[in-house]
């Protein structure tokens, strides 16, 4: 999010996702409109603090990556090394408790299943911007019979 750029937090929050063991596909910086916002944040269109909350996705650029791996990793991994939405709530050790004392200023979107994953890559990349090569560390990362 903006937020992270503006605090120079951007090499922090990648680190904790390549760290994991993700595999990182795509990575790229851009100005978010409000028109590409609307569209991502329907869901928000109801309440009252939807405009904030455009406003501060465009204040500055974000970074946008694609991350990959085995199994339920927007659930399980992704959304858990994120936090809750409301980083005062947030636990120690997740990127939302250890960097936001905020509901808005969070740090990082991330895509909460498979199915939004799809779109939000096609929202954000073009094809030619996701990259699929071999992480060297793959065997190292599962054991052969959880590919
Ligand atoms: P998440 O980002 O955890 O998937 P949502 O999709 O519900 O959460 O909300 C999108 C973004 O809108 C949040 O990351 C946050 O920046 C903002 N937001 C959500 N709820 C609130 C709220 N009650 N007050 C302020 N901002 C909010």
């Amino acid at each position: 999010k903006p937020c992270t750029l503006q605090r120079g937090l951007v090499g922090e929050i990648t680190h904790r996702f390549e760290r994991k063991g993700l595999r990182l596909a795509g990575m790229k910086m851009m100005q978010l409109t409000d028109e590409v916002l609307s569209e991502h944040y329907a869901h928000l269109s109801g309440k009252p603090f939807f405009q904030r909350v455009k406003d501060s996705m465009m204040a500055a650029p974000v970074i946008v990556c694609c991350f990959e791996g085995l199994g339920d990793v927007y659930k399980r991994q992704v959304r858990t090394l994120a936090g809750p939405t409301n980083g005062r709530l947030a636990a120690p050790g997740t990127i939302r408790g250890d960097y936001s004392m905020s509901f808005q200023e969070n740090i990082v979107h991330t895509s909460d299943s498979p199915e939004t994953a799809a779109i939000e890559l096609t929202r954000f990349f073009k094809p030619e911007e996701i990259f699929d090569y071999k992480q060297a560390t793959f065997d190292y990362l599962y054991a052969n019979d959880e590919y």
